[in-house]
């Protein structure tokens, strides 16, 4: 296991951190998986009040004794942000409560997803006050947030200067979010990366197409070294459930130095193929359609579009497609079908595409069944 600094909290995290927002069945189960990690080099264990029971098994595992000091362990938690400082006094003596600790090495605001968790932010009578009192009285070391926001947001929350790190979106099939990490590299923060395997793909059962693109690699391996061999980034989070699914994402941990030429070849690959498959369809992320007046979120349904169609991608498209008007800030949006077909998107696209006919194809493509975040 290989460890970085997390910026400028200067602590050394694991290059893998394990995330616990997958619920753990039993509580034997939380303390086995916590055990495991940490055997395997972890050092790093993340929670949140909105991850059902996982700051309460966390806890009852810290009780239970983790296998090396408490000061060896970095422990995050995350609570929302709130429009007034009692709330979130209050949601912070909740946690600490659940995980059994006297403090919490970094505590990041859970999802600053809107320009009005912003202000909330900024407000002097909002959250952060509560938050600035637990640092000051040692219950919290580090803060930091978590978000799910659009690109600008994000600028604008680091931009205020009061985080330590960040944890994000941003993957080798996610790439909006690349200003926002160099930034945050910029200033010194800690980059904590969402669930590449998941969210970056589904990439624990990726599609045949896909392997055979990927090839001598597998899917998973080579978005986890896109990540690692990117010395900005910290660490990225592991959802295990178990201990067995701790195996397979940690055969690179120690994989940190820049890509090979047979990775960089291969990423290449995956690149030209997917431009010859799309074609004159391919969106090319640019993000210069919107806003749209009916709030289609059609960058994000355009590469769920090109995942699916250049690399059979299908699963993770309807995964994500179907989050959308489900999800409310944490995937904000309306489905392609609700294009009303008027045009205002068309003049502003470089590549020329016709947005309308692609939204209602990717919404034929994708409309599964309707899906809510996986916790909460
Ligand atoms: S044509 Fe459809 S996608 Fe484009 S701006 Fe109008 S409603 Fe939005
Ligand atoms: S303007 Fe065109 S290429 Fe750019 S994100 Fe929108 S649809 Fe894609």
């Amino acid at each position: 296991m290989q460890y970085r600094r997390f910026g400028k909290t200067n602590l050394k995290l694991s290059v893998f951190s394990l995330g616990t927002m997958r619920y753990f069945a039993t509580k034997e189960n939380a303390c086995e998986t916590i055990s495991a990690a940490i055997e395997k080099g972890i050092n790093h264990l993340e929670t949140a009040r909105g991850y059902g029971q996982s700051e309460e098994f966390l806890g009852r595992a810290i009780v239970a004794g983790l296998s090396v000091p408490r000061s060896q362990i970095h422990i995050t938690t995350k609570i929302p942000p709130t429009a007034d400082t009692d709330t979130m006094r209050r949601y912070i003596d909740e946690s600490l409560a659940r995980l059994n600790v006297d403090y919490v090495d970094c505590l990041g605001i859970h999802g600053v997803n809107t320009w009005e968790h912003l202000q909330w932010i900024q407000n002097a009578h909002g959250c952060m006050r509560a938050v600035w009192e637990a640092v000051d009285d040692g219950r919290v070391q580090h803060v930091g947030f978590s978000t799910h926001a659009p690109l600008e947001v994000i600028l604008a929350v680091i931009n205020t200067g009061f985080f330590e790190f960040i944890n994000l979106h941003y993957y080798y099939f996610f790439q909006r979010n690349a200003p926002a990490v160099e930034l945050a590299y910029q200033q010194d923060m800690g980059v904590f990366i969402i669930s590449p395997g998941d969210k970056g793909g589904r990439l624990y059962t990726p599609p045949p197409t896909l392997v055979d693109l990927c090839h001598p690699f597998s899917p998973l391996e080579l978005t986890y070294r896109f990540l690692l061999s990117d010395s900005r980034i910290t660490t990225l989070s592991l959802g295990a459930a178990n201990p067995e699914e701790l195996v397979i994402p940690l055969q690179v941990s120690d994989r940190v130095d820049v890509l090979t030429d047979e990775e960089i070849n291969v990423l290449n690959t995956l690149k030209t193929y997917g431009d010859q498959v799309l074609n004159i369809t391919k969106c090319s992320q640019c993000y210069e359609c919107l806003p749209c007046p009916e709030n289609i979120n059609i960058p994000e349904i355009l590469r769920l579009r090109n995942l699916t169609v250049a690399y059979d991608m299908k699963e993770y498209g309807e995964y994500r497609y179907g989050m959308l008007e489900n999800a409310g800030h944490w995937f904000p949006g309306m489905k392609g079908n609700k294009c009303t077909e008027c045009g205002d998107c068309l003049p502003k696209c470089p590549e020329n595409l016709d947005i309308p006919s692609l939204l209602q194809d990717t919404h034929t493509k994708l409309q599964g069944k309707a899906r809510r975040r996986l916790w909460g």
